[in-house]
């Protein structure tokens, strides 16, 4: 049978690959001049590739209700491409959180890893080929290029991917295509999407600063009540906050007032914290404030946090009160940001939606 693959990402390339070794004459479309450009940019060039998970617990992390993924997930699991990686020469490695990463830490290698595969097999990919439109004519497809040329096959498969990042070339062409053939398209949303906060000046100040423990909770101002908590990565910018703590809520945020509360010392409590800036102090005693968390804290984020509790920085670490202490642990466990809005679907790490 000829098949014809649409996107040539990692979904696009693992079905080109499979229809290949499953006996068909498989052609791959890119539109783009190269394969699997987002999948380089994953992980910030390093590509998480999967996670030792379970599976069940794959379905849990999924926004919503991931049970329609379950035979995907139990087809192709997270062993089986641990072991096509190692099969084309690609060893991984465990992180923190269970992920898996590639040894040589580059996306690079994921990606000639598929490369390989697809020229063992003698996949044929056109690159700059942008399809417009598909057809079906009983048991034929016809799908249309820009450039006008016509090709035809037995079976297409759509993996275009999502919206967003839309320079790597996932414009959301798949949902228009997939209507074109009849399909019924959900509304799409952006998920692991970084938001705006109105504090612009406190962001402005902690812009790039990364922090790997951190634990978030956003909290309903009105109903005072913590609707989504979480614990990792998250990444301060210009405007706001990015990072893959923050997944997608905006269901939970309609016609809502919702505050993001850091928790910048999670494995420490109240007390654990005040007694460790108390050990501190005492270890400097004439310091002042404002050279004295340094230890605790990172550079940037110092000053922020002796401006919000509002004691003299200059002040003298063995004069620092109590009370002044309590000010800076509350701070500590529980520095608050009001979210104004989230940021386009452009800018998202996944689309969500559009089940065709
Ligand atoms: C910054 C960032 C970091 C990420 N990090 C990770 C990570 O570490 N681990 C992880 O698992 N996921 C990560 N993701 C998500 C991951 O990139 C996507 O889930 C994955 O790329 C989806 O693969 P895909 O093949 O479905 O789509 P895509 O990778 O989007 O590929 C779709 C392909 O289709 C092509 N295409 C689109 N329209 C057409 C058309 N009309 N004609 C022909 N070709 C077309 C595109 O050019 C593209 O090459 C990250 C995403 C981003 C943005």
């Amino acid at each position: 049978m000829k098949v014809i693959v649409i996107g040539g990402g990692p979904a696009g390339m693992m079905s080109a690959i499979t229809a290949s070794q499953n006996g068909n004459e498989v052609i791959l479309l890119e539109k783009m001049e190269r394969l699997g450009r987002k999948l380089l940019i994953t992980g910030k060039g390093r590509c998480n590739i999967t996670s030792s998970l379970p599976i069940q617990e794959f379905i849990q992390n999924i926004p919503g209700n991931g049970q329609f993924l379950y035979s995907a997930f139990n087809n192709y699991t997270n062993t089986d491409i641990i072991n096509f990686l190692k099969s084309e020469g690609l060893e991984v490695k465990e992180e923190r959180g269970k992920r898996i990463f590639p040894i040589t830490d580059k996306s690079l290698d994921v990606l000639k890893c598929f490369e390989k595969k697809l020229k063992a097999l003698n996949v044929k990919i056109e690159y700059n080929a942008e399809v417009v439109s598909i057809k079906k004519d009983l048991d034929r497809f016809e799908v249309e290029l820009k450039n006008g040329t016509i090709l035809n096959s037995n079976k297409v498969i759509i993996a275009t991917g999502g919206k967003s990042y839309p320079l790597t070339g996932s414009t959301g062409d798949g949902y228009k295509l997939a209507k074109q053939l009849g399909h019924t398209v959900t509304q799409i949303k952006p998920s692991l999407v970084p938001f705006e906060a109105y504090d612009k000046k406190t962001c402005k100040e902690l812009q790039g600063l990364s922090l790997k423990n951190v634990g978030i909770e956003f909290k309903d101002i009105e109903k005072n009540k913590v609707i989504y908590e979480d614990f990792g990565e998250m990444l301060f910018t210009h405007f706001g906050v990015s990072g893959p703590t923050i997944k997608n809520i905006d269901e939970l945020l309609k016609n809502k007032k919702i505050i993001l509360k850091i928790d910048f010392k999670p494995a420490l409590s109240e007390e654990k914290l005040d007694k460790r800036i108390l050990r501190d102090f005492d270890e400097e005693k004439n310091k002042e404030l404002k050279h004295s968390l340094d230890k605790l804290l990172p550079k940037k984020l110092i000053p922020v946090i002796i401006e919000k509790s509002e004691i003299n920085p200059e002040k003298r670490v063995n004069e620092i009160t109590k009370q002044e202490r309590k000010i800076l642990v509350n701070l500590l466990k529980n520095f608050e940001l009001e979210i104004s809005k989230f940021r386009p679907i452009e800018e998202a790490i996944i689309t969500s939606g559009g089940r065709y």
